[in-house]
């Protein structure tokens, strides 16, 4: 999972970024990307767990009282994700690959490997890995030790290198990381080097630098995972969510975002490998909560009702307090500015 990566109709509309040129070298790969791809929820202690469960989560959720924001549901709803269990009991290694200092995917009781990308111990690195060390470190002498930004990329490289290795495990495989970008901190540039200037400063270049890094590693690792794999894997890149330019959060309560506020929001990345077809199972439009089911239905036959498209607005601070969305699921949205349609038409 790929945190806060847009799809390419928000990636056009908002950062006059065309990510058509990452999508085609997919697409020649054998991906999928399906017209249509959103989130469920606009928040990654929900996306996530909609993931891993192939479910809803707003349930549990509604079951909290009113006002409490509960961290350890999120916790409870991806240590026991039904995913992971289903392929466990299908003889289906689990690897987890930690993400660096998102509390919730540091650690995954279920994984039968946890990748530990960064061997023994140092103060400055431990010190990076939860946010509120983060935030320690940055008010204290540790930053005088080393800059965070080239630790957020060595994590990022470091992990992504590992998943590399993963077609010399014997065996069935279920991998799965947690990759805390293009999010920001924004630690690289298009090239991959350290950001400056201009785009260090600007959300929108910082954003946009990295995401285009993180294309250049996202190709590398397909590649390689295709290559060296001896059965056709199925991979899944997939944002949790979209972008927040223009700041959904701000509004008075969930039932009164702005539709284009939205629209960004839910706005989530998906390319998918499908060996033997497996497009078929998704089809044009896809979102985040039916991706594994639609695997797990069509790879392994498994008797796993299909989730209502359904998406769930909810403000930060609040992320339990939901509006559904009144407005049609992302297949059904007009994207006359997309630059997919534009292409089309010339
Ligand atoms: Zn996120």
């Amino acid at each position: 999972m790929l945190d806060e990566y847009a799809n390419a109709e928000v990636l056009w509309e908002r950062f006059g970024f065309d990510n058509g040129a990452f999508e085609d070298s997919l697409r020649a790969l054998g991906f999928h990307i399906p017209a249509a791809v959103g989130s469920n929820y606009f928040h990654t202690i929900l996306s996530l767990p909609s993931l891993l469960n192939a479910a809803h989560v707003h349930r549990a959720a509604e079951e909290l009282p009113e006002g409490v924001a509960d961290p350890a549901l999120v916790d409870r709803l991806l240590d026991r994700s039904r995913v992971a269990a289903y392929l466990k009991a299908r003889g289906y290694r689990y690897v987890f690959f930690p993400s660096l200092w998102w509390k919730s995917t540091r650690s995954a009781p279920l994984a039968d490997s946890v990748v530990q990308v960064w061997p023994g111990f140092h103060p400055v690195r431990a010190a990076s890995r939860t946010e509120f060390r983060r935030v320690v470190q940055e008010g204290s002498v540790l930053r005088y030790l080393t800059r965070r930004g080239p630790l957020d990329a060595d994590h990022l490289r470091r992990t992504l290198g590992a998943f590399e290795e993963l077609p010399s495990v014997e065996g069935p495989v279920f991998a799965f990381a947690h990759v805390l970008s293009p999010h920001s901190p924004y630690v690289l540039d298009p090239e991959c080097g350290v950001p400056t200037g201009v785009a260090a400063a600007h959300r929108k270049e910082g954003y946009i630098g990295q995401l285009r890094c993180l294309n250049t590693m996202l190709l590398d690792v397909v590649t390689r995972l295709l290559r060296e794999s001896d059965v056709a894997p199925v991979i899944l890149l997939q944002g949790d969510h979209g972008t927040s330019t223009l700041r959904y959060s701000e509004s008075p309560s969930a039932d009164r975002v702005p539709a284009d506020a939205s629209r960004e929001r839910f706005g989530a990345f998906g390319a998918y490998y499908l060996p033997d077809s497996g497009e078929v199972a998704f089809g044009d439009t896809v979102t985040v909560v039916n991706v594994l089911g639609n695997v797990l239905r069509h790879y392994l036959g498994a008797d796993l009702p299909r989730e209502p498209d359904d998406r769930y607005l909810s403000l930060e601070g609040s992320a339990y307090d939901f509006h559904r969305a009144i407005e049609p699921p992302p297949g059904d949205t007009a994207r006359a500015s997309s630059p997919r349609r534009l292409r089309r038409g010339t």
